[in-house]
């Protein structure tokens, strides 16, 4: 492999790679680099890192550069592979979430030349765990999937109904129910049931827009509040998650488990308390039932 070949390879990473010398002075910095940490290559190569670069801190503030903690250091003076969560300081000043992994540079004959540090970018993987703590400290998780429960999503709801009382900010709500659940429990035994369960709520965590809540109402029953809807494209995203769940597979043994839901879709009014809006989506879930289950029944025109 060239230089060059190498050199484009990893401009390709979503991951910042840099080298350092034995000084640790930057031999090499990539395209991510630059776009977490706001640096071109051409203003860093030659720079020592610790030169009122990156400035990297700890949890606590201190800076690991001086600490006698920094991972490159450590990777050049022990041979060690590194890995620590810090602060990065972009070029534009903020402190950046990153995940930092290090390991030494070796010559043909294994004598180490330099390090090579590797970082991710945190920021949405901090706030998302922030948020899961947050939620687990107010013991509104569900167990058993990790979603949020009917507590939350009954606040969630509440607090969304007095928005469009006063704002008009208009959301809707889907009633997702599992199709012949019964059976799956009965044929591969409760424990497998568990499972699937769990694989149906990844599925929703994996694929819900940023500020909607899916959340496990019971059993297996689950609530979406979908925000900033219209009719045509809440019933799109429903029909999006019912596809995903019908493509999702459980594999058990010799078996592929599979499920699909049913799904009753409903637009906020103004009118609405949380039991008629939620009688409404579960009316509509029964109406997918009754049409033979696997769809999205809906009473918004679309
Ligand atoms: P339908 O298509 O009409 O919804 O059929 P169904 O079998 O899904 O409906 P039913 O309400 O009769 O059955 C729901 C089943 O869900 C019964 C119950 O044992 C199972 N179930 C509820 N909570 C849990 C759970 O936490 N774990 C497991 N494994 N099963 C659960
Ligand atoms: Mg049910
Ligand atoms: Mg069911």
């Amino acid at each position: 492999m060239d230089d060059e070949f190498c050199g484009n390879l990893l401009d390709h990473l979503h991951d910042g790679i840099y080298f350092v010398d034995l000084d640790r002075r930057i031999t090499y910095w990539n395209l991510a680099a630059e776009r977490i940490a706001g640096y071109r290559s051409s203003e860093v190569v030659g720079k020592r890192c610790r030169d009122n670069l990156l400035i990297h801190i700890d949890d606590s503030g201190a800076t690991l550069c001086d600490s006698g903690s920094c991972p490159l250091e450590r990777s050049i003076a022990g041979g060690t592979e590194e890995e620590k969560e810090a602060y990065l300081r972009h070029r534009d000043g903020h402190r950046v979430p990153v995940l930092i992994r290090t390991f030494p540079l070796r010559d043909p004959k294994g004598k180490t030349v330099g390090a090579v540090e590797i970082f991710s970018d945190n920021s949405s993987g901090t706030a998302f765990l922030h948020r899961i703590e947050e939620l687990q400290k107010m013991t509104i998780l569900d167990h058993l999937t990790g979603l949020p429960n009917r507590r939350y999503i009954e606040m969630n709801l509440d607090a969304r109904l007095s928005e469009m009382q006063r704002y008009g900010w208009p959301f809707g709500v889907l009633f997702i129910d599992i199709d012949h659940f019964k059976n799956i429990n009965d044929a591969y035994g409760h424990a497998t049931g568990d499972d699937v369960l769990r694989m149906i709520a990844q599925t929703f965590i994996n694929n819900s827009r940023p500020f909607d809540t899916i959340g496990r109402w019971g059993g297996e029953e689950f609530v979406a509040v979908i925000l900033n809807v219209q009719g045509d494209v809440l019933c799109g995203i429903a029909d999006r998650l019912r596809m995903l769940i019908e493509q999702s597979s459980l594999i058990a043994g010799e078996t592929t488990i599979r499920v699909t839901i049913s799904i009753g879709a409903t637009l906020a009014c103004r009118e609405d308390t949380i039991e008629t809006l939620l009688q409404r989506a579960d009316r509509l879930m029964y109406r997918s039932k009754a049409s033979g289950r696997n769809c999205v029944s809906t009473d918004s025109g679309a």
